[in-house]
């Protein structure tokens, strides 16, 4: 049976605190999330009718600062979907560095069903309906999937209407023109590139002789596409909810790129004109096809028991949170495959999300230059305190990264003391 998301996690906690024989209660304390809400959103549709949703926001640690985690708005969002993906954050931003615990949010809904002005609506009141808990210095959303920059406006808007006055630090990955960051809607895509040209070189892999396929192409995987490319990798596969694309020398990013950005709804890729030699795919031919990386960047839980053992990839750079199953890591690590992992592959997004929290702050606001070279200094310096741990232990890097993580939010819990 497919593990899931949720318990996939806490399996690789539980091994980690094992093999670092973490304090038994630390552990336990890093196992359940400090807080969950769930609450109802009502919104009037726009034929007049009422319509009732389920949100969640969820904060898993508090320990080294405030929590701090994106919004999903997805059919199959659960209360466990949004407790792993919180507990993820923490770790993420552990490895990092950053002055944050981890939160997540989510929104059981079918965005594709859904108006502009209904999205708006569902927004404005879940982010009422969430507004005790969250806070510039408490937990601060940002984006995820199918929620975007002027997701992050709207509740921005919500919780500045409620306060009296306008607050910027409350979101991040805002629009611009509201206190947003240059540079952090390319953030994550561009941190998952910074990773995959780290890997490449560690294993002497030439990049302009690299072939890439990546699995959704939404904010992550269509920028790790566009920036692999710039740099001379060949992106032979990529796909959506909807198909997959293939060329054996190569798509047309750029091109792709034109049409996805057509419209403000990004239309699917099994509308698009295919170039010559273009093919449609599967999802699961994409997966499993024969290419030297895979740069899974959809939903979790893609590579699983039933079908990690036809991964082809030499390389895995998990630009998507949780993607591969501890079962199939296991599988995965037995063939030799190398994983960058999701709490350092795609940490770009918060990287470039305290940068603009920090700039929010200040009221003070940085150039491109200065958001991308900060942001490559500390991707590099996670990369490498993970390789090496990996190297040093004889570890996979993923349990080389949760042993990083684990250990500085035992020593933050073991410095502040337990309450009361
Ligand atoms: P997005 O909504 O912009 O894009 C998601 C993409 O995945 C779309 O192309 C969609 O069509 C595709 N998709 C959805 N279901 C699919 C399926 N079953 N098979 C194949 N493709 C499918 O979302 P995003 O922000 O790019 O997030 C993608 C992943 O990256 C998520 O796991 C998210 O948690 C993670 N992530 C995002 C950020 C960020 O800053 N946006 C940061 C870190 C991690």
């Amino acid at each position: 049976m497919i593990q899931s998301f949720y318990n996939s996690v806490l399996e690789q906690i539980d091994d980690t605190a094992e093999r670092i024989s973490l304090d038994s209660g630390i552990h336990k304390m890093i196992r359940k999330p400090e807080r969950e809400l769930t609450v109802t959103i009502p919104i009037e549709k726009d034929n007049g009718e009422i319509e009732v949703f389920t949100g969640y926001r969820v904060q898993h640690s508090s320990a080294r600062g405030p929590c701090k985690g994106g919004i999903r708005y997805h059919p199959d969002t659960n209360i466990d979907e949004v407790k792993a993906l919180a507990t993820l954050m923490s770790l993420k931003c552990a490895v990092s560095n950053l002055p944050y615990g981890g939160a997540k949010g989510g929104v059981t809904c079918s965005p594709s069903k859904l108006s502009k002005k209904e999205l708006q609506r569902i927004t404005k009141r879940y982010a009422a309906m969430i507004l005790p808990i969250i806070g510039p210095r408490a937990d601060i959303p940002a984006p995820d999937i199918n929620t975007n920059a002027e997701t992050m406006g709207w509740i921005m808007d919500a919780v500045s209407m409620y306060k009296g006055s306008t607050v910027l630090d409350i979101v991040t990955g805002k629009p611009l023109e509201l206190g947003g960051s240059l540079g952090r809607r390319e953030a994550t895509g561009r941190g998952v590139m910074i990773n995959t040209i780290e890997i490449l070189k560690k294993l002497n892999i030439n990049p302009k002789k690299t072939s890439i396929a990546i699995q959704g192409f939404g904010n992550v995987g269509s920028i790790a596409a566009e920036l692999l490319e710039d740099i001379g990798c060949k992106i032979c596969a990529i796909s959506d909810v909807s198909t997959g694309l293939y060329n054996s020398n190569g798509l047309d990013i750029p091109n792709i790129l034109l049409y996805i950005n057509s419209e403000s709804r990004p239309p699917l890729l099994k509308e698009y004109n295919l170039k010559k030699d273009d093919e449609f795919i599967s999802n699961k031919e994409l997966l499993e096809g024969d290419v030297d990386v895979l740069i899974p960047s959809a939903l979790e839980n893609q590579i699983h028991i039933e079908n990690a053992d036809n991964i082809k990839a030499k390389i895995i750079v998990e630009g998507a949170n949780g993607p591969v199953s501890k079962k199939a890591d296991e599988i995965l690590a037995e063939k030799e495959v190398k994983i960058i992992p999701d709490i350092l592959a795609n940490s770009g997004g918060v990287v470039v999300s305290y940068f603009e929290w920090v700039q929010s702050i200040q009221s003070f606001f940085w150039d491109i230059n200065e958001v991308n070279e900060n942001l490559k200094k500390i991707m590099l310096k996670s990369f490498a305190e993970v390789w090496y741990i990996s190297k040093k232990e004889r570890i996979t890097l993923r349990e080389a990264a949760y042993r990083l993580a684990i250990k500085k939010i035992a020593c933050a819990v073991q410095l502040r003391g337990i309450f009361p």
